[in-house]
């Protein structure tokens, strides 16, 4: 029987052992609301206690553990994920509605984070030099943090934990995990497949419930020496402060009002496709997405008529039907916000050319169209994150404002530029403010061995990914000798 042929009843991994909660919740299709996914154990504070003490009391043996030992583990997580991307997949589109072939890629990459840090494990790598003194030998050295609290958003289920668990257990920490409680039963069967991977009991804990009882427990408690988060800005200050007010290793990953320029000499089609992948697919339900095309003034008019024949051939519907570009809106509260921002939009003057509205299809979801705008920089739906397949075009004069718009934001995830000129590809890569920028690529898809990150608002702290994640997770020791 398949994980999805059935309603999930996800437990709590605490210390090696499958825990009922204090309550229970249940996730929700998004693409079918009359379907419950999972009814899954909900944590209070005791338990999450129980959870950080579990990982405290594993942390020496694990932390002294080979990282022969640690590469098998992450990567026998690693092959699993790759071996059930298609099963799993089909969970990740049932519980966050993202489409069938966005959910097993998702997986695939998940799995090959896994596969990575597993290669990590075996290459934690030091320095040795000669002292400035004579007879001294001077070794750097990286050691595990100890306790990780890892706080995951809804909208990369599989992903996101994955690119904070890999490489948490890879260099040595034990890891107490909190999915959101949107989607559970992802974070459990991923939590299943790392409990038989051959870790110590603790090394590895998932607990669930919500961000206000575990999160916050887990950002407070004097135990867990660091915390990985990903989410909105305004939980992320909140974590922020909780963090560094007891001198607790924070690392932040929040939103974006990610900008792709397209200069008139870019090739259209190409420009529309990045436009259309970057700001819709997912259901614009990405950190990465380009929800501000700024579009120079001489190609203004055909890209905004090419981009709108194409939002209006995608198809939206069950994420789990095959052919649907675009799916549900993750849940009613996330579907109310777009549309109280469609309305903002027209409030404030911004032009509706097309789409937003809610449509219904065979099963009940939150289904809506994907909806493009004509703005100023100065209107809401043009400068906040709404999270949600919402774009706006924005017209510049020429290269030069077209950078000044897209750097105009408090964020700094992602920029891309469509354009055939090196010289403005080169300018752009040096001057956007962002932590990763995109020439004729959509600003959302990156790869799984390259660090990822931004600036100004979107981030705090060292870079998650690729062997930069090693700053964050590891703590440097300088030892002396005399030879
Ligand atoms: P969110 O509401 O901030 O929640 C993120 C996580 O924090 C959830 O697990 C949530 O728990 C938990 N949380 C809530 N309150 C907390 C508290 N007081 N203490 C500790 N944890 C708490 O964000 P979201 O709606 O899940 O995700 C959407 C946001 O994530 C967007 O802004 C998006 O841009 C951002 N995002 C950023 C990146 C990136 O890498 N930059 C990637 C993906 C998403 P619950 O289970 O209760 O919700």
């Amino acid at each position: 029987m398949k994980l999805t042929d059935i309603r999930l009843q996800p437990r709590h991994y605490i210390n090696g052992a499958w825990v009922n909660g204090t309550t229970t919740g249940i996730s929700i299709n998004p693409s079918n609301t009359a379907e419950v996914v999972a009814e899954y154990a909900r944590a209070d504070r005791n338990q999450t206690d129980d959870a950080i003490g579990a990982a405290a009391d594993a942390l020496p043996q694990w932390a002294l553990s080979t990282p022969q030992r640690r590469a098998e583990a992450l990567d026998m997580v690693g092959s699993e994920l790759l071996a059930r991307k298609e099963e799993l997949g089909e969970l990740l589109a049932r519980e966050e509605g993202k489409t069938l072939p966005e959910s097993i890629g998702e997986v695939a990459r998940a799995g090959q984070l896994f596969k990575f840090f597993a290669g990590e494990a075996i290459r934690i790598q030091g320095e040795t030099l000669a002292s400035v003194r004579p007879g001294i030998q001077v070794d750097i050295t990286r050691e595990p943090v100890g306790v990780i609290g890892i706080i995951a958003p809804w909208n990369f289920p599989f992903a996101i934990p994955a690119w904070k668990i890999a490489p948490a257990l890879a260099y040595g920490n034990t890891v107490v995990f909190k999915p959101a409680e949107l989607v559970p039963a992802c974070g459990w069967a991923l939590a299943e497949i790392i409990s038989r991977s051959g870790l110590p009991a603790g090394a590895f804990n998932l607990i669930m419930g919500s961000g206000r009882e575990v999160g916050q427990t887990l950002i407070e408690h004097p135990a867990v020496n660091a915390v990985s988060f990903t989410g909105s800005v305004g939980t992320g200050k909140r974590v922020l402060e909780a963090t560094t007010s007891r001198g607790a290793k924070v690392q932040l990953e929040m939103g974006g009002k990610n900008p792709l320029v397209v200069l008139g000499d870019a090739d259209l089609d190409q420009a529309v496709d990045c436009a259309v992948q970057g700001a819709y697919f997912s259901t614009g339900q990405r950190c990465t997405a380009s929800s501000r095309l700024i579009v120079t003034r001489d190609i203004h008019d055909a890209f905004v008529v090419r981009l709108r024949n194409r939002l209006e051939a995608l198809k939206v519907g069950n994420a789990l039907e095959r052919g649907i570009d675009m799916g549900p809106v993750v849940d009613q509260s996330q579907l109310e916000q777009n549309q109280a921002y469609l309305n903002i939009g027209r409030e404030e003057g911004a032009v509706h050319v097309w789409g937003g509205e809610r449509v219904e299809r065979a099963t009940p979801g939150h289904y809506m169209l994907p909806a493009l705008f004509l703005a100023q920089p100065e209107h809401r739906i043009a400068s906040e994150e709404i999270f949600g397949p919402v774009a706006c075009v924005m017209e510049a004069q020429n290269y030069e404002h077209a950078l000044a718009l897209a750097n105009d934001t408090p964020f700094g995830l992602c920029a891309g530029i469509c354009t055939t000129s090196l010289k403005h590809a080169v300018h752009f890569k040096r001057h956007a403010q962002a932590g990763m920028t995109m020439v004729n690529l959509p600003t959302a898809g990156v790869d799984f061995h390259v660090p990822f990150g931004g600036r100004k608002e979107s981030s705090y702290g060292p870079r998650e990914q690729g062997r930069y994640a090693a700053e964050f997770y590891t703590t440097v020791k300088t030892s002396y000798m005399l030879a």
